[in-house]
């Protein structure tokens, strides 16, 4: 924050993009009114009616989409095909959400003695949303679209690295009839946002970010009694077991730490590998990463662009280096190149153990951490040692022995077999421990923010 305005800052070239002014406290208030005032019509739709809008909201999508995805590139330094792919994941969760909201928000008839009953999944009012920069469009969509189609009011107060993403959000929902003010956006400070947590109109939170930010939103709505998800950060591990097929491991893991400039919450992080295929692994890893060119986000044929900003540049090279101060082996990358943008090369650490930050922590960038498991259950052991549990991986021949540890024994909210993921409309996503808790998505995201409310009727009393 710079003498009361956000900055938004290309990473590829380091020039400004916008300066906007941050809300004066009556200004946030005006929208947090402005939301709950359009609640109230829109709680009285039928769900076929919001979904009419949803359906809306995902053509209109499409038919912004060069234009929305050349910002996210500019704001945040996207390769620009995963902008794209971005805003067809949007498009996509509005036509889920059209389809399947109206089936599972439905009134449900219950079975109970001696009257007749039925749950119906009431709005709860404005839910507020605080959310992170790496998926601009995406992490507004994915809670704001579930808690429309519920009948809410929403809120977003975005990353400042993206505020016109989020403005731009706004405007589309708008022309494409959402009503005026129903989905408000705020350019507000940490501070404003903890009134806004406590407002008397707001009443759910949504996060996504780091656990430490999770940790302190989290409290101050626990301080007002209100409801949280929390959609927070990991270091996922892929485990790369004895009877895995090494050449489709190296190359998903390759693609699954790089994925959106290696700065995705559910990238793969850290790559657990069973002794037998610990030295095969690490080298052909090590070759595919030393290929990987960074350069211009804006270049369709370009494999890795700049990190969102400096700070998360510098963070991540401090990282790295206190990994090998304490063991671990540099294979490639780990140096800040020269060069104007806030690029960092595509890095691999080897033999990571406990207590270096590549394996304890989160590291949001393209660097890989390849850890050496004894054998299957070593590798499992060491992934469920992690303080977090988002998603992970595992890569074997025996795809019944792979679901089984998946199911059983993973401790994390999603796991890919034999593959890499982000996200599908229709499964939950989220995570356990310090990854947070709650879902986005499918039927469970859909019921974050709804009130099941029971409704009992009494039989007629015979007179
Ligand atoms: P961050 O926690 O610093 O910021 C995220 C958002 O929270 C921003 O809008 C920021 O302004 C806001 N914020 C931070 N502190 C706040 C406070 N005290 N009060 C109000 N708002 C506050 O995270 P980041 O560094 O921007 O994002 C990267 C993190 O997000 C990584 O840890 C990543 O794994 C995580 N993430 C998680 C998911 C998920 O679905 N689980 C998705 C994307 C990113």
């Amino acid at each position: 924050m710079a003498d009361n305005h956000i900055t938004t800052i290309n990473p590829l070239t380091e020039e400004v993009i916008e300066t906007y002014p941050f809300m004066s406290d009556k200004e946030a208030e005006d929208v947090v009114k402005a939301s709950h005032e359009a609640f109230l019509d829109w709680r009285l739709k039928s769900l076929d009616e919001r979904a009419k809008v949803i359906a809306a909201i995902g053509k209109k999508l499409r038919e912004k989409k060069e234009e929305f995805a050349q910002l996210m590139t500019r704001e945040v330094g996207k390769l620009i095909g995963d902008s794209r792919d971005e805003v067809d994941l949007c498009a996509a969760i509005c036509d889920y959400t059209a389809k399947e909201g109206p089936v599972a928000l439905a009134d449900e008839e219950r079975e109970v003695d001696g009257a007749t009953a039925f749950v119906s999944h009431a709005p709860v009012g404005v839910v507020y949303g605080i959310q992170p920069w790496n998926f601009p469009a995406y992490q507004a969509v994915r809670y704001s679209i579930a808690s429309l189609m519920a009948g809410n009011g929403v809120l977003l107060k975005h990353a400042e690295n993206c505020t016109g993403s989020g403005e731009f959000l706004r405007d589309l929902y708008e022309e494409a009839g959402l009503p005026k003010g129903l989905f408000g956006v705020l350019r507000i400070t940490h501070d404003q946002s903890d009134a806004i947590i406590a407002h008397d109109l707001v009443r759910g939170v949504t996060m996504t970010g780091s656990d430490k930010a999770g940790r302190h939103i989290a409290a101050k709505a626990g301080e007002v009694v209100k409801k949280t998800v929390l959609e927070l950060g990991s270091n996922d591990a892929y485990l790369v077991l004895d009877d895995a097929d090494l050449d489709l491991a190296v190359k998903t893991c390759v693609a699954g730490r790089l994925y959106n400039n290696g700065q995705t919450c559910v990238n793969a992080k850290r790559f657990i590998v069973t002794e037998k295929n610990y030295d095969a692994f690490v080298e052909a890893y090590a070759k595919q990463f030393d290929a990987i060119a960074m350069g211009d986000p804006t270049d369709d044929n370009t494999k890795l662009g700049p990190m969102v900003s400096r700070e998360q540049r510098d963070k991540l090279h401090e990282q790295v280096e206190e990994s090998v101060s304490k063991g671990a082996r540099l294979v490639v990358g780990g140096e800040v190149p020269d060069r104007k943008g806030w690029f960092y090369p595509a890095t691999v650490l080897a033999d990571v153990k406990p207590g270096q930050p590549a394996y304890e922590d989160e590291l949001f960038g393209p660097a890989a951490s390849i850890i050496k498991a004894k054998d299957d259950h070593d590798a499992l052991r060491i992934a469920n040692s992690s303080r977090y549990g988002l998603g992970g991986g595992i890569f074997s021949k025996d795809v019944e022995k792979a679901k089984k540890l998946a199911a059983d024994y993973f401790d994390t909210g999603m796991v890919f077999i034999n593959s890499f993921d982000v996200a599908s409309p229709s499964l939950p996503f989220g995570g356990v421990k310090d990854s947070g808790y709650g879902r986005e998505h499918g039927p469970e995201g859909l019921k974050e923010f709804v009130n099941a409310k029971a409704i009992k009727i009494a039989k007629k009393v015979a007179a």
